[in-house]
């Protein structure tokens, strides 16, 4: 007799095949047997109308910090999903170095351990509601090694490469990058290789969320594609899309790219947002060299402030130095920028407003803009 029945259910495998109507039974909570005519059920479940299949899989979530919550989070499990990849994006809660932590995005900075090791014995001491897998991911990395230095040197990569190993010794899913949020952005491709091929050896992929969505788009993912080619290791475009005004109708390109590189030998596949808007940390859209002089030199203003217990030693930690609350007073050599920043052109690596293909204009360009504005960084720490 099986512990359950799901009777009269339209069967959805997941292995590509047509849908079938069909029974399914289930004892110790596994699928023991799917079609008609099963026996008897200590429980039987009239399903008829309704689609049985196997959980969905989530590629690309940031669930990294659900599973310490209070409660049970079964939100999820109420969509179907059992299974969710986490660590995307370049930032996962290990393996973390004390010292530089606080950097971490808010939504994780409460939850940072040591080592990778630590974080999935903890996660798993926790009682997730869901399977995770969890990427390693190389902000977290670049943290832990080199700070928030754009080039903190070769030792930091071999640092980087060390933890890297560990995490995947420890069941680490894979590599992921955030390449436009710093520190990670600073990192060259070769940097990435080395990182990729460190997830090779345990034939693991890499999950990149790309330099550019937008204006840079194609080199972006050719990077990606060049990143994994070049370290022999299968690659996941995460959110895969094409953002903005400037490169709608890119989409053609995007998938051509894809489609050319896969035809090429490399196991490439991408995930998609089932909706239409998307979200980010403010960083995002700042310029590199004054988003890192945000976080590391003009005080608490850093959008990646934790909160909590973790907060009183980051503000002793990262307090600004006196009188640099504006750019006018603050002596550091990054924020003696003029107060009126020099706008912008395509040539200085800006996007290029696509109604005047030069100069941001008043009209559509309202971001841009505004990175105009937050290049003067003491300014914009507040
Ligand atoms: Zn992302």
């Amino acid at each position: 007799m099986h512990d359950l029945l799901l009777r009269h259910g339209t069967v959805h495998d997941g292995f590509g095949g047509p849908a079938r109507e069909a029974d399914v039974a289930i004892d110790d909570g596994r699928v023991t047997a799917v079609g008609r005519d099963l026996g008897a059920a200590r429980r039987v479940i009239d399903v008829s109308g309704l689609v049985v299949a196997p959980g969905f899989v989530d590629p690309h979530s940031h669930s990294d910090t659900v599973p310490f919550l209070a409660e049970p989070q079964p939100f999820k499990l109420y969509q179907g999903v059992t299974t969710e990849i986490i660590g995307n994006c370049g930032f996962s809660c290990g393996p973390a170095n004390p010292d530089t932590a606080g950097f971490m995005p808010a939504v994780l900075a409460g939850e940072a351990f040591t080592t990778f090791g630590a974080y999935l014995d903890a996660a798993q001491a926790a009682g997730p509601s869901n399977n995770l897998a969890v990427l390693v991911g190389h902000n977290t990395l670049r943290l832990a090694a080199g700070g928030m230095e754009a080039a903190p040197g070769p030792k930091a990569l071999d640092r980087m490469c060390a933890l890297a190993a560990e995490s995947f010794t420890a069941g680490a899913a894979g590599l992921s990058s955030g390449l436009e949020y710093v520190p990670g952005a600073y990192a060259d491709t070769a940097e990435l290789v080395a990182l990729a091929l460190v997830a090779r050896r345990w034939n693991l992929p890499y999950a990149t969320h790309m330099r550019n969505e937008s204006e840079g788009l194609a080199d972006a993912l050719d990077e990606a594609i060049a990143v994994a080619t070049r370290a022999g290791v299968r690659l996941q475009v995460s959110h895969c899309k094409a953002s903005g005004r400037a490169v709608h109708g890119s989409s053609a390109m995007l998938l051509a790219k894809l489609a050319a590189a896969r035809r090429a030998g490399l196991d490439v596949r991408a995930d998609v947002y089932p909706y239409r808007a998307f979200g980010t940390g403010l960083v995002a859209v700042l310029p590199r060299a004054p988003a890192r002089a945000a976080r590391t030199r003009c005080g608490p203003g850093s959008p990646t402030r934790p909160s909590g217990p973790r907060s009183a030693r980051w503000r002793r930690t990262r307090r600004p130095p006196s009188g640099s609350a504006s750019g006018a007073s603050c002596t550091r050599p990054t924020c003696r920028s003029s107060p009126t920043p020099t706008p912008p052109s395509p040539a200085s690596g800006w996007p290029t407003c696509p109604a005047t293909r030069g100069t941001p204009c008043a009209t559509c360009c309202a971001p841009t803009r505004t990175r105009t504005g937050s290049s003067t960084p003491c300014t914009t720490t507040t």
